[in-house]
């Protein structure tokens, strides 16, 4: 260990690079990473093609071609990562009071502008990459090229098509692998009832069909995720080996146990149902209905301190539909309230998103060799959450800024 610290020691000192105009050196005030550490480093070189390839504390560098950036009165962390979103449902102009019928009334050309809007909102908040599940019109994967050439701001997008869900008029399995043909990143099943303001949770699948379409999407390199409002499709996700399950509340400890075991991620989304009832005039929800989701959230909060003490892995999602871009990162608040601490929180929105992705070696981290999607803030987020609510300053996606208010007012994530 010492031998290790003596060589680092002196590479610190010596160390000289030379950049060139495909450079940049980005100088901070300190880098917190994904593992929720601050780093004992404050700057970064990002090269063109948007990867970090190098970090450092004061930098020697020689060469004048490249550029700099003194953001010395900023902090850094890895861009955020959103496992739930449904970024194509929107509608260009606002709900006028029963936002789930008018989307059905909204042609493809409505619902792109409204998902780029969603798009610029959701960077805004410091979330560069998102999950987006259950879209089933094909706009998800075209958005997917869109995001991934720069064309517009947003968010990388990782997709799964339309959910299996019984609604489809073919076989699930058959459903399934038509959107594996698509080539998605994620299969989706709809485990049990519940979306919206159904706060049911009816299995619709047995446990062999669940597991027929997992092992489909594996054999096919996807990965696979189940949604279950309750503890009713769980047994049957564990028994398959889904990635991960989506919002169950009321889980035993047992089948946490086994979650963890067996390396489900959970995704709780306890934020969308706040959301809901504080926007439930853009739905047309009335005040019982409002009662009922708000109850929700508490079951939902319990689950997550419960998994959390057993130490399955969670990750954030949103849920976020129509308003509720600009919101996503409202589930690290219900993450506090559920106990996990700054680091940990930090840790679901970045390390436990990439691991779900399957991108662990390339994002979610401030490293070497990872892509360069970095939120810069006004303070230690692990000092202050709040910062990353109010403080956001500079966000770059693979290096490229994507949302820049360095010289005009923040933008304010209202979490209700
Ligand atoms: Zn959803």
């Amino acid at each position: 260990m010492l031998k290790h610290c003596a060589i680092t020691l002196v590479l610190g000192l010596t160390l000289n690079t030379t950049l060139t105009q495909a450079d940049t050196l980005y100088q901070t005030k300190g880098l917190i990473d994904g593992t929720g550490k601050l780093l004992n480093k404050t700057d970064f070189i990002v090269s063109n093609d948007g990867q970090i390839t190098q970090i450092g504390n004061q930098l020697k560098i020689t060469g004048s071609q490249h550029k700099t950036v003194d953001l010395k009165h900023l902090y850094a962390m890895p861009g955020l990562i959103d496992m739930h979103t449904h970024i194509t449902y929107g509608l260009p102009n606002g709900s006028k009071g029963n936002a789930w019928t008018e989307l059905g009334q909204v042609d493809e050309k409505g619902r792109r502008q409204a998902a780029l809007e969603n798009a610029r909102k959701t960077v805004a908040t410091g979330v560069t990459s998102i999950r987006d599940l259950n879209d089933g019109s094909g706009l998800d994967l075209k958005l997917r090229q869109v995001f991934a050439n720069h064309k517009e701001i947003g968010p990388r997008l990782f997709v799964s098509g339309g959910g299996v869900h019984p609604s489809r008029p073919v076989e699930p399995l058959d459903y399934a692998k038509s959107q594996i043909e698509l080539d998605v990143d994620w299969v989706k099943i709809f485990g049990t009832t519940g979306s919206a303001d159904d706060l049911t949770s009816k299995a619709y699948y047995d446990k062999d069909i669940v597991k027929s379409i997992t092992d489909a999407a594996h054999k096919a390199g996807k990965r696979i995720t189940l949604h279950s409002y309750g503890p009713e499709a769980v047994d049957a996700a564990i028994y398959a080996r889904v990635d991960s399950i989506e919002h169950a509340v009321g889980m035993s400890i047992k089948q946490m146990i086994a979650m963890r075991d067996n390396n489900i991620t959970y995704v709780p989304t306890i934020d969308h149902n706040r959301y809901y009832a504080d926007h439930r005039d853009e739905y047309g929800y009335t005040e019982e209905i409002d009662k009922n989701l708000r109850t929700f959230v508490k079951k939902n909060t319990q689950a997550v301190a419960g998994a959390h003490s057993v130490g399955v892995s969670i990750a954030t999602g949103s849920d976020a539909v129509f308003s509720g871009f600009g919101e996503n990162t409202c589930e690290l608040k219900q993450f506090k309230a559920a106990g996990l601490s700054n680091a940990d929180i930090i840790q679901t929105a970045t390390v436990n998103g990439a691991n779900l992705l399957g991108q662990k070696s390339q994002l979610g981290r401030i490293k070497e060799g990872y892509i360069a999607d970095i939120v810069f803030l006004e303070e230690n987020p692990l000092d202050n959450l709040d910062t990353l609510f109010n403080g956001i300053r500079l966000v770059l996606r693979d290096g490229k800024v994507v949302h820049d208010v360095r010289n005009s007012e923040p933008f304010i994530v209202n979490c209700g």
